[in-house]
């Protein structure tokens, strides 16, 4: 008998635990028929509400319902790793608890994996529901990821992902502190089949990601499968150093033919503030760098746990 483990994680979620577990039962008669078991993993990240009461309740109701939960809020990143490193499973799936991530799409995504694929992802094809400046971000986003990162990152590629234990091994190995799951998927490579839904919007309660947190999610990405920042500052500052040799060779000659007027003060100052200004935003750029290596030397754990069932 196979067993499948479905990874959820749960921050300020009250109102949706039970509805998953609900909608994800639906799915019991094709796992019976397809002699398989199933555990749900709920990770609780740190949630202030009472998510962790509504799922203790379920775990007594039924022992395929699991619960790790984390001593304070540690990022979607970490929960999905916690989940992965103690499911059970020969496969895992990660899932929104808000159903987002529709859980109906489950018996296709299985009947892929049995076929032989890897590795079975989603990606929505539209943005419906979502605000037109998010959606207009989100694919510039994408569209420079791709030019910059060797890694392949899909447009719409969403984290509901169905895998084998030999892809979620791999997914392990990779310690890193700033997780940037999207390009680990990428990374870690493997046969993998890819499906296309529309966007389901949240049922209840909010979404916990505003356009500032996107945006620094998005430099996370970029920072995690990208050092083109950094060779955009070093051509930068050669092009900075190649003007000032010619303004050099203009100021001599023009000095030698016309004598030293001691006009042109506003100009410099502008010169002067427009190469502080490119050194300060490339400083910043190697910063944004030595940040995340500082974070990763200190090999600070992933997440904390408080409590497991
Ligand atoms: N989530 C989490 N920790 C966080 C933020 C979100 O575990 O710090 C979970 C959340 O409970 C949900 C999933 O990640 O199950 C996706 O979050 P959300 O629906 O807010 O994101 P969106 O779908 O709007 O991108
Ligand atoms: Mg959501």
């Amino acid at each position: 008998m196979k067993l499948l483990s479905a990874i959820v994680p749960c921050y300020n979620e009250q109102e949706n635990v039970e509805d998953f577990y609900v909608e994800f039962l639906k799915n019991e008669t094709y796992f019976q028929q397809h002699d398989m078991d199933f555990e749900i993993l709920y990770v609780n990240d740190g949630s202030k509400d009472r998510t962790v009461e509504e799922i203790k309740k379920l775990h007594e109701k039924d022992s395929r319902v699991r619960l790790v939960s984390f001593s304070r809020n540690f990022g979607k990143e970490a929960a999905m790793y916690a989940g992965l490193q103690k499911s059970k499973g020969d496969y895992a799936v990660i899932m929104d608890v808000d159903l987002q991530d529709p859980p109906s799409l489950l018996p296709e995504m299985l009947g892929w994996i049995e076929q032989g694929y890897d590795c079975v992802a989603t990606r929505r094809v539209s943005r419906k529901g979502e605000p037109p400046i998010r959606s207009f971000f989100a694919r510039m986003f994408y569209k420079l990821m791709r030019r910059i990162s060797q890694t392949e990152i899909m447009d719409g590629a969403r984290d509901y992902r169905l895998m084998t234990r030999q892809v979620v091994d791999a997914i392990l190995s990779m310690e890193e502190y700033n997780r940037f799951t999207k390009g680990i998927f990428g990374w870690v490579g493997f046969e993998t089949k890819w499906l296309e839904y529309e966007n389901v919007e949240r049922v209840k309660g909010e979404t916990k990601w505003n356009f500032w947190k996107l945006f620094l999610y998005s430099l996370e990405g970029i920072t995690a499968f990208s050092t083109a920042p950094l060779s955009f500052a070093a051509v930068m500052g050669v092009l900075f150093c190649i003007f000032a040799v010619l303004l050099i060779i203009v100021i001599i000659i023009r000095t030698a033919i016309f004598g030293d007027p001691t006009s042109g003060w506003p100009s410099l100052v502008c010169i002067i503030s427009l190469i502080s200004g490119v050194q300060l935003f490339c400083i910043g750029i190697v910063g944004q760098y030595l940040a995340k290596t500082y974070m990763e030397v200190k090999r600070r754990p992933i997440y904390l746990v408080k409590e497991e069932l």
